[in-house]
């Protein structure tokens, strides 16, 4: 039997570098392998976690996530591509495991508190988005997902998420099956700065370069890059390791001979950020090109993509619903015998 693949896109804003290196890159390279049973969805439900007065962007950026998705080479026919909120059978599932989490174990959760402090939500965090792992372990466990691609932003959800698996099975009896997390090989691609050099390259940090990006604006976007503030001399030698602009190079740049000499040179004194960035400027192109190319396409045939994920999520569904029976039967609370 085929391992099963499961991972989604929060559409909070358009997909950017950080999460192709993070998980696009390692969902296509899955998906051209063969070897797995693959789901991709756009997460609105969670989405609208912090959210929910701002509803439009939800709305407006649910499509768009699938189309990133299919502009890096998701091909709809490997893989199913479905919307969050058309299986509701995900939100029955996420009602059930809210009973198997302690509200210290949710606040524990260190990406949780990032990101409640990032949003300076303190006290007044939103229920939904404090309990969004235990969304996500429906997620996961609807499709009875082996594997789940992901930046490291999300271990700690991934651990928890095993936690309610494990949980539910003592509870219950063996039913859920135990996940386990898929983090790229390259270690500054699990998580990628911001252009502003900031900890994580993030939509809610205005600091992306988007894979929908025209050329001039990453053009712009990568002159304007955070350096080594302390390389101000073109002789001076420079720092690479906290700087985005070689980070970046390592994620993306296939000529490793090249990277290293640069990074050498850099290190040494003797080679200005401008001619740096000029060639992570090429580099970036390179991979954005095809994939504006196909965004293309699918831009101008929204009916098209509408078809793609309105199957997709019917088929998700009847999945999601064999998991639902069997956790429904498991916890007893199935009363007719019709
Ligand atoms: P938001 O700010 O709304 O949370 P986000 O930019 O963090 O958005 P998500 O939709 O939460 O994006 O993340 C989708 C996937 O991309 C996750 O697997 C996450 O780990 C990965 N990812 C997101 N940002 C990065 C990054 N900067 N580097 C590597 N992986 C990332
Ligand atoms: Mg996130």
């Amino acid at each position: 039997m085929k391992e099963i693949v499961v991972t989604g896109d929060r559409p909070t804003g358009k997909l950017h570098l950080g999460h192709y290196v993070g998980s696009l890159r390692k969902r296509v390279e899955m998906m051209e392998s063969g070897k797995y049973e693959m789901y991709v969805f756009s997460a609105d439900m969670q989405g609208l976690t912090d959210n929910a007065k701002n509803t439009d962007k939800i709305k407006e950026n649910v499509f768009e996530v699938i189309k990133d998705n299919l502009s890096v080479g998701i091909d709809p026919e490997r893989v199913t591509l479905f919307v969050q909120s058309g299986v509701p059978e995900l939100t029955e599932l996420t009602t059930y495991y809210l009973n198997l989490v302690t509200l210290s174990r949710l606040k524990r959760n260190p990406t949780i508190k990032e990101e409640i402090k990032l949003r300076g939500f303190e006290e007044s965090v939103p229920v939904g988005f404090l309990t969004y792992p235990i969304s996500q372990a429906a997620d996961i466990t609807a499709f009875n997902a082996t594997l789940v691609p992901v930046g490291e932003d999300q271990i700690p959800i991934l651990e928890q998420v095993c936690e309610i698996v494990d949980t539910f099975n003592k509870t219950y009896g063996e039913t859920l099956v135990r996940p386990k997390y898929v983090l790229p090989e390259n270690k500054n691609s699990r998580r990628l700065p911001g252009i502003d050099g900031k900890a994580k390259m993030s939509k809610s940090m205005n600091n992306c370069i988007y894979l929908s990006d025209d050329t001039e604006t990453v053009r712009k976007k990568v002159m304007s890059m955070y350096t080594d503030p302390n390389h101000i001399k073109v002789t001076d030698p420079g720092n690479t390791e906290n700087n985005p602009v070689f980070i970046y190079l390592d994620a993306f740049c296939k000529d490793r001979e090249k990277y290293e000499s640069l990074k050498n040179q850099y290190e040494k004194g003797g080679l200005g950020d401008k001619v740096v960035k000029e060639y992570l400027f090429e580099v970036i192109e390179e991979t954005l090109k095809p994939i504006r190319e196909k965004r293309k396409y699918y831009d101008a045939h929204p009916e098209i993509v509408e078809e793609i994920v309105k199957e997709g999520t019917k088929k998700a569904r009847t999945k999601a619903q064999e998991t639902l029976q069997k956790v429904r039967e498991k916890i007893g609370v199935e009363y007719f015998n019709n």
